[in-house]
């Protein structure tokens, strides 16, 4: 629109349907075959036993942790052990009747981008609510947590002159193109290897502003970094570190501020990122870090600056289950007791299961397609459904199911899960784990 008018109507060129009718066809051009493109490398997917099926569900409130699954052969039951809404906020009454309440008192889209009319007083609230809840002077929300690391990564890595990057080898995939797409300097240390950490900022050129990024809780091993030893390196060094909280806020620490705040050093993380998505059972992301640190991802990220703002319901539903599980440790309790029951069962069986210091069993299969099979068998005959996770997801020769308990889960639910995953490894032939 805008260039129409500063320049001249061109008398040939697309037309308003995208066809130029000026244009000559020429028979020596070779259209190209995106369809055998995109088949080709969808059946490399399917052979490799990596094309994904998603499973068609209603998760009903009533029926929490149940959903109907909507299948070939009609509609089933099945207990949901693979959601990452850890704590079942998403369904309760505390996040939905404030959701509800917000989409009576103001309707349904927020309006417009934060800087055109679309901050909502509820986003203000929530900003606040996160800056408090990791002892941070400010928070910046955005629309997902995968937006908030792309964006503020991107920014820092693209404002900052001469940046250094400094990579954890198992980030999440948003972390890894918010740095990719800044166009900074980058340096992928071994996971969780502070020495190796160490090594790599010494080899930086010393004036060179350097920024760690890594996670506290690996989602697909359950593992954690060692974060306390991580801010030792990057001081001695004079690195700012970002760290990824995703799985962890509203599970981990006073308050469920996370793991940096459990080990007491969330003073000394520079910028923490989480998301509302996952504990909180609503959507989208955010930074705490300094106030003149969120000023400046607020005023260059084009991640956040060009896109409507969240709708204030879910904004406002995610503010009260921060507030619920600030105050509330009882979902946080039983939400480890039911992870403890289902480890014990397992070792119990034999069947061998990672992620220890963690709420997320990752009992690995080794084999993709063994792994869609055993998660099809799951679902079909004891109405279980755990996703099988495969390639790019996680390594290949690496593939998983992995499984999280909640506290809506009962010690019925999980000794039923215990004795079909019994079931099937013998089934499978699957070694089990010597006792
Ligand atoms: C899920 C996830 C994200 C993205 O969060 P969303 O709110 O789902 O976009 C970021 N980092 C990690 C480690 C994640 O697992």
């Amino acid at each position: 629109m805008t260039h129409s008018r500063l320049w001249p109507v061109r008398s040939v060129g697309p037309d308003r349907s995208g066809q130029d009718p000026t244009a000559p066809r020429h028979d020596s051009v070779t259209a190209t075959d995106f369809d055998a493109i995109f088949s080709a490398q969808i059946r490399a997917l399917k052979d490799d036993g990596n094309y994904r099926i998603f499973a068609d569900l209603e998760r009903l409130r009533t029926r929490r942790p149940m959903a109907s699954s909507h299948g070939p052969d009609g509609v089933s039951d099945v207990t949901i052990w693979c959601s990452n809404d850890y704590l079942g906020m998403a369904q309760s009454e505390t996040v939905v009747s404030a959701a509800r309440e917000a989409l009576e008192r103001y309707g349904v889209g927020s309006g417009g981008t934060r800087n055109i009319s679309g901050t909502n007083h509820c986003h203000v609230l929530l900003e606040r609510e996160l800056a408090e809840l990791h002892g941070k002077e400010a928070a910046l929300i955005f629309t997902s947590g995968y937006i908030a690391n792309w964006s503020t990564l991107s920014t820092l890595g693209s404002r900052i002159p001469g940046t250094v990057i400094l990579s954890d080898a198992a980030n999440h995939a948003s972390m890894i193109q918010g740095i990719r797409h800044s166009g900074a300097a980058k340096m992928i240390f071994r996971h969780n290897d502070v020495r190796d950490l160490d090594k790599k900022l010494a080899e930086c050129p010393p004036e060179a502003p350097k920024i760690v990024a890594f996670e506290s809780l690996y989602s697909m091993d359950g593992d954690i970094a060692p974060i306390a030893e991580i801010c030792d390196v990057a001081e001695r060094h004079g690195a700012m570190t970002y760290l990824d909280e995703v799985h962890a806020v509203g599970l981990y620490g006073p308050e469920g501020a996370g793991i940096a705040a459990r080990e007491g050093v969330a003073d000394r993380v520079t910028i923490i990122e989480g998301t509302l998505a996952k504990a909180f059972g609503c959507l989208g992301g955010y930074i705490a870090a300094s106030r003149l640190c969120c000023d400046f991802v607020r005023s260059f990220a084009s991640g956040f600056i060009f896109t409507t703002s969240l709708p204030p319901a879910v904004a406002s539903g995610a503010l009260a289950a921060v507030r619920h599980l600030r105050a509330s440790d009882e979902e946080r309790r039983r939400h480890q007791r039911q992870v403890a029951r289902l480890r014990r069962g397992l070792d119990r069986a034999g069947i061998p299961h990672i992620g220890e210091d963690s709420h997320i069993v990752a009992v690995l299969i080794k084999d993709p397609v063994k792994c869609r099979q055993i998660s099809d068998i799951l679902r079909d005959d004891y109405g279980i459904y755990v996703t099988p996770i495969n390639y790019p997801t996680v390594p290949k020769g690496t593939e998983r199911l992995r499984i999280t308990p909640s506290p809506l889960h009962s010690d019925r639910d999980i000794d039923h899960l215990v004795r079909a995953l019994s079931a099937l490894w013998s089934q499978c032939a699957l070694s089990r784990a010597v006792a």
